[in-house]
């Protein structure tokens, strides 16, 4: 076995007679720090910089920055976060200086152009998602959960319905979606979920009545299964005249195909981050528009984008609204490239891209059926579960751990909480079929492995820059500062 040599942290590869730059002396005199020593707020040592050549700081950044693992530099089918491929068109183009120079608090008269980018994605999205009305303001999936729910209760409270506190949420659904119910101070009512994680049409039928505001539902649900019943569903929860809560993360897997507006939905969120060609990861930003049918529209926030011959301009003027939930009008260069995504592939496009993701899946779920059992055998939408449990006690987590070694970003584990053992795969449609056939061998290297050589697998990954973590002990008591002393 050859020696593991862990790389030197900046500070260890410091020295003090190291230097990346020699600068000449200055010719401006030293000014005197009195008044700053007088305030007590001059430092009293030296900061402890490291002090490391040219080369060495080249290097160091240079080694971090491929030190993280993104879309750019290899597969990641990370069911639920879309990580697909973001053409890098988009981001020239909001690099552009009219787009990016553009000073927020230019009055609407001087900035026509960012204005009609606004309303033009608000009908692109309006149109996709069957909506009447969109706002762009939510800066994140979960922010638009909020927003909408705010806007519910704004609608009820409206209507005198003020006894409607409660939230339906099926077992499958995204964490965020009862998160965000409960910050806006609704009850959440917990619906079942049947073995292909569809909602429990009996329980549902019992659990809707007066105090119910909201179903909160995501269509393909997140074992990638379509709601067959969806019509059923709609029927059910406004017949109690409560309103449909579209989960729209997963726009990717529906766009041109069918419409949550069709659906029988009255409000939406889509995270632009996910399907509409923002790269994400890392909390970076992102957009999470928020759409409604029309007799929701005096509830949405302030400010909306109204147009007058031609003329686009804010308008407060809203007795109604919610009020305003984020600075300006959300992410412009995330909206910028939202928009710039869909006119580049047009309405064929888009349902190109969502019919390649659904077969893109397909063709994982099929050949690695053999191997690992499918939580939802039947035909799925953008992405799967399967169940990784295999002998030799081998967990979803070995096999994640495993696939670092082979440079692939793991899928989503221990989610949906419903599947034991779930391992949540979304290929998008942006991998070839080179890739997915790399990743249906690694996939049985690992099942063969399991079975013969276990001990690879629990001590997996071997070939990555930081071996297996105590998970626990990493998230409760992250160690985040380095020190001369190590603790
Ligand atoms: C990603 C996701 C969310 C939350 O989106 P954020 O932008 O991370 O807040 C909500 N619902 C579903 C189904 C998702 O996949």
């Amino acid at each position: 076995m050859t020696e593991k040599i862990s790389p030197q942290l900046i500070f260890e590869k410091s020295g003090a007679q190291k230097q990346a730059w020699l600068l000449p002396p200055s010719s401006v005199p030293v000014q005197s720090f009195t008044e700053l020593t007088a305030l007590n707020l001059l430092r009293k040592e030296v900061l402890n910089f490291p002090e490391v050549t040219e080369s060495d700081v080249v290097r160091h950044y240079t080694n971090l920055s491929t030190r993280n693992h993104g879309v750019d530099s290899g597969f990641y089918p990370l069911g639920s976060c879309t990580m697909k491929y973001n053409p890098k068109f988009n981001e020239d183009l909001v690099k552009i200086p009219s787009f990016s120079e553009i000073h927020p608090l230019a009055p609407p008269e001087q900035s026509q152009g960012s204005l009609r980018i606004f309303k033009d994605l608000e009908q692109y999205l309006a149109e996709i998602t069957g909506m009447d009305h969109m706002t762009l303001q939510p800066a994140a999936g979960a922010h638009g959960e909020l927003t909408a729910l705010l806007i519910i209760q704004a609608y009820f409270r409206d209507k005198g319905e003020t006894n409607r506190t409660k939230i339906l949420v099926p077992t499958s659904a995204h964490g965020t979606n009862p998160a965000s119910a409960a910050m806006a101070g609704f009850e959440i009512i917990t619906v079942t979920c049947n073995s292909n994680g569809l909602v429990d049409l009996e329980h549902l039928q019992n659990l809707v009545n007066q105090d119910v505001a909201a179903l909160m539902l995501t269509n393909p649900n997140t074992l990638g299964s379509f709601e067959r019943e969806i019509t059923t569903i709609e029927k059910l929860v406004h017949s109690c005249g409560a309103l449909l809560y579209y989960d729209g993360a997963n726009l990717n897997a529906i766009m041109g195909l069918v419409r949550p507006g069709d659906m029988g939905f009255d409000l939406v969120h889509l995270n632009l981050h996910k399907t509409f060609a923002t790269p994400h990861g890392s909390g970076g930003p992102g957009a999470g528009p928020v759409g409604v049918k029309s007799f929701l529209n005096q509830f949405l926030p302030v400010p909306v984008l109204t147009e007058t011959e031609q003329l686009l301009s804010w308008n407060y003027d809203r007795p109604k609204s919610i009020g305003k939930i984020s600075g300006f009008y959300g992410n412009f260069a995330v909206l910028l490239k939202a928009l710039s995504y869909i006119k580049a592939l047009g309405g064929p496009g888009l349902t190109q891209a969502s019919r390649d993701a659904i077969l893109n899946a397909n063709y994982l779920r099929i050949r690695l059926q053999e191997y690992y059992e499918i939580a939802a055998p039947d035909t799925c939408m953008h992405e799967f579960v399967l169940k990784a449990k295999l002998p030799n006690h081998i967990r979803a987590i070995d096999v994640a751990k495993r696939l670092l070694d082979f440079g692939i970003h793991p899928p989503t584990i221990y989610f949906p909480l419903i599947v034991p053992e779930a391992m949540m795969i979304e290929p998008t449609e942006t991998e070839n079929r080179f890739t997915l056939d790399s990743f249906v061998a690694r996939m049985i290297q690992i099942y063969t492995e399991a079975a013969e050589s276990p001990e690879i697998l629990s001590t997996a990954p071997q070939n990555t820059p930081v071996a297996r973590v105590d998970e626990t002990e990493a998230a409760r008591s992250p160690r985040l500062r380095w020190s001369p002393v190590q603790d």
